[in-house]
């Protein structure tokens, strides 16, 4: 029987155990990655907004997180295949035939990059359809570039491809762009971007590379195909709440609901981080919210420290 099983070890579920170990809890952390981080991983711009912290990308950022892991007393399990949860009981069943069971369940799934679901955009990941404008643009250089997406990140890319691309389209289904208006301003600026708005991105067409993608615009009877060699999906992000559907309550698009002691609908469990934070995504946000779920689990088994 542990005291506290966290699920997830992203920033969330790492400083949420960093407070357990501090708080004296017996804290079991699950990771089905190999690697602990999360989204850090994905970050290949400069992270300059957790206050201490200066970090020209995530891998950078996490080195950081890594020096106190290493100093801290949990147990973490990485490469971990969770079958079943039943938050009630606060049993966890592992697909490996282990049954682990806590008094306290802290959920830190965090969320993943929302997909498309249309042809190609499976077949060519590497092949043309860009992980990241800011890791990856060099490789495009000279190369015509489509952005599908509306929000910062949709923007952000795009810019950052107009660096270096001589045509960059960005697509978006809404009537306005997402982004900050500072970003939009920018798109505005450059020639040569164009914006499609209320249009959607039907297929992505190749050989072995990508070569154009197919665009359906509004009031359009057909889609028309445009050729571009690169592309980047920025679509927004769903919550890894998958596991827990049944049980616990969640909010229209998936996120799961939790007071501001981050608990959730089932007594004695928390989720924390971007799972449970649509609105405002952060890093510091996501650490914030494990300190809070562990000082509020260790006050309730009786303040031991
Ligand atoms: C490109 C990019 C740039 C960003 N830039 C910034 C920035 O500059 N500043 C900032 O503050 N934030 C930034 N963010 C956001 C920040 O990375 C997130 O807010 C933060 O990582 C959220 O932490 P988390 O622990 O809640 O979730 P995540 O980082 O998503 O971690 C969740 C973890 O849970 C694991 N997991 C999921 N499902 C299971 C399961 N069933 N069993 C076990 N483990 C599971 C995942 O593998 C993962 O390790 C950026 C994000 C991206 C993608």
């Amino acid at each position: 029987m542990h005291d506290v099983i966290i699920i997830g070890a992203g920033p969330a579920g790492l400083s949420a155990a960093l407070w357990c170990d501090e708080l004296d809890l017996d804290t079991l952390v699950l990771e089905k990655n190999e690697q602990t981080g999360g989204q850090l991983h994905s970050i290949y711009g400069p992270v300059q907004n957790y206050p201490g912290v200066r970090a020209s990308n995530g891998r950078e950022f996490f080195e950081h997180f890594s020096q106190r892991l290493s100093e801290a007393d949990f147990d973490l399990w990485t490469n971990v295949d969770i079958e079943d949860v039943d938050l009630k009981a606060k049993r966890i069943r592992l697909r490996s035939g282990e049954e682990l069971q806590a008094i306290s369940i802290i959920i830190a799934t965090g969320v993943r990059r929302r997909q498309l679901g249309i042809p190609g955009e499976a077949e060519f990941v590497g092949h043309g359809i860009i992980e990241s404008a800011s890791r990856d643009r060099q490789d495009f250089a000279g190369r015509d570039a489509c952005v599908i997406g509306g929000g910062d990140a949709a923007a952000e890319n795009a810019l950052l491809l107009a660096d270096v691309c001589p045509t960059v389209t960005l697509v978006h289904r809404g009537k306005a762009l997402r982004a900050r208006p500072t970003f939009v301003q920018q798109l505005q600026s450059q020639h040569c971007i164009t914006v499609f708005l209320e249009s959607v991105v039907t297929r992505i067409i190749g050989y072995n590379e990508v070569e154009a993608v197919e665009i359906l615009r509004k009031d359009a009877l057909k889609p028309f195909q445009m050729a571009v060699q690169a592309v980047v999906i920025r679509i927004g992000v769903e919550p890894n709440t998958e596991l827990f559907r049944g049980q616990l309550q969640l909010d229209d698009e998936g996120y799961a609901v939790v007071t501001n002691q981050q608990e959730t609908n089932v007594a004695n469990v928390f989720a924390i981080g971007d799972v449970s934070n649509p609105l405002a995504p952060t890093i510091s946000g996501a650490t914030g919210a494990g300190a809070t779920a562990a000082k509020v689990i260790a006050s309730r088994l009786g303040g031991r420290k």
